[in-house]
């Protein structure tokens, strides 16, 4: 008999899949122009002009077998370095290539992190809203996940509630600040509690609880917000990066891991993780991406177009009254739905021609996520359909 759990994993549809599906068939009944699609996060903004320069630069420069050929398991070394030496040079730390593991995007690296922690029994918690694939990864890799809810009015951790989640079987935690899907960034003093808060259960229960830094959005910040560097805070953090966003290239596939030395038997579970790559099928991430961003490491995509989508759609959305958490970074505005039932509401929107997310498998019921990773154009256009969605509940 085939795998069951795959099998029923492969059957369903998540529910981004489905509006977009549906989306496609309003584009063709009524005209693409008349669809106000935001249910999902792909970055709409060019990669910064150095990336494909440097494609440009790599094809003329360097023959085929080094250019796409097989590079070590864990990445090119001098990758690793570059990457290395940009993180020390902006957070002042001091990692080496060997703290490094190339990947094939975020998602590889929180699979892989996850199966090299995990033995039976292994607990791993979540802070909601979060993304849906956590669910999976988590189960996959044999570990039970623990949800704990945020703070309802900031988002941001809500300490009693997490006191109250960890246990002797907690191995690791994972934040992903800026958040998908409600955009909020971590302060400095969530930080700096949740660090205290772990620091001290590691002593009681005698052994380390991972702090899992899932970051695709470090660098979709406004306004000037800091994100503080995890690895500064909290002497057990390992870093699951991804290109996908900041660069504007989710589908090359490319980001890494990052086991600093502090960390607990840091040179074990570095073997660990590349024991995981290889048991996952995950080695040697895409080698000629690899290249590109160890020369684009650090930069960013033009982040004045996503500030200038929040400031358009956060604005109106409010002034139409509609409850939204206002957003640091990432590009996602997370909206209370003003019924209970997000999934009503988001029927509701699609009847207008919007498509939004509801947030229940994000396990946060009652808000909907919109994605505004999409063209300015388009958000302007769609903007009297929101007014005329809000006038459907009375909101103005
Ligand atoms: N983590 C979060 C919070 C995300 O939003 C995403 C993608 O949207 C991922 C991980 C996966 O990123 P990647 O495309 O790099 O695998």
């Amino acid at each position: 008999m085939i795998n069951q759990t795959m099998m029923q994993l492969g059957k369903k549809r998540s529910v981004i899949r489905d509006i977009f599906e549906y989306a496609n068939s309003r584009r063709a009944q009524i005209g693409a122009e008349n669809v106000f699609d935001f249910s999902l996060g792909n970055p709409n903004v060019p990669a910064p002009e150095i990336v494909n320069r440097t494609i440009r630069e790599l094809l003329d420069t360097q023959d085929d077998a080094s250019l796409h050929g097989y590079t070590s398991a864990q990445g090119a070394a001098p990758v690793r370095k570059a990457i290395a030496d940009n993180l020390n040079e902006r957070f002042g730390t001091a990692f080496h290539a060997d703290n490094l593991y190339m990947t094939c995007g975020a998602a590889a690296s929180l699979r892989i992190t996850l199966t090299a922690l995990s033995a039976e029994g292994d607990e791993v918690i979540v802070f909601t809203p979060y993304f849906p694939e956590y669910g999976v990864f988590a189960s996959t890799a044999g570990m039970k996940l623990v949800e704990v809810s945020s703070d309802a009015a900031t988002f941001q951790i809500d300490f009693e509630k997490l006191g109250a989640a960890l246990t002797p079987s907690t191995k690791a935690v994972i934040v992903n600040s800026p958040n998908n899907p409600s955009g909020v960034v971590y302060t400095e003093e969530t930080i700096r509690r949740l660090s205290d808060l772990l620091a001290q259960r590691e002593k009681e229960y005698g052994h380390p609880i991972y702090l899992i830094s899932d970051e695709p959005y470090r660098e979709l910040v406004y306004d000037g917000i800091e994100v503080p560097y995890l690895t500064k805070y909290y002497q057990n953090t390992i870093v699951c990066y991804s290109y996908s966003k900041s660069l504007s290239l989710p589908g090359e596939r490319i980001g890494y891991i990052l086991v600093p030395d502090e960390v607990c038997d840091s040179k074990d579970l570095y073997a660990a993780v590349c024991g995981a790559g290889r048991a996952l099928g995950y080695v040697c991430a895409p080698s000629m991406m690899q290249q590109v961003v160890a020369k684009a490491t650090g930069q960013v995509a033009d982040l004045n177009i996503y500030r200038e989508n929040r400031d358009l759609i956060y604005n109106a959305l409010t002034q139409y009254g509609f409850t939204c958490i206002h957003p640091d970074g990432a590009f996602y505005l997370f909206v209370k739905s003003p019924v209970e039932d997000a999934v009503a509401f988001y029927e509701k929107a699609k009847e207008f021609d919007l498509m939004l997310v509801p947030a229940d498998s994000f396990g946060t019921p009652g808000f909907v996520r919109i994605a505004y990773c999409v063209s300015t154009e388009m958000i302007r256009r769609s903007l009297p359909a929101f007014q005329t969605l809000a006038q459907a509940y009375g909101l103005s």
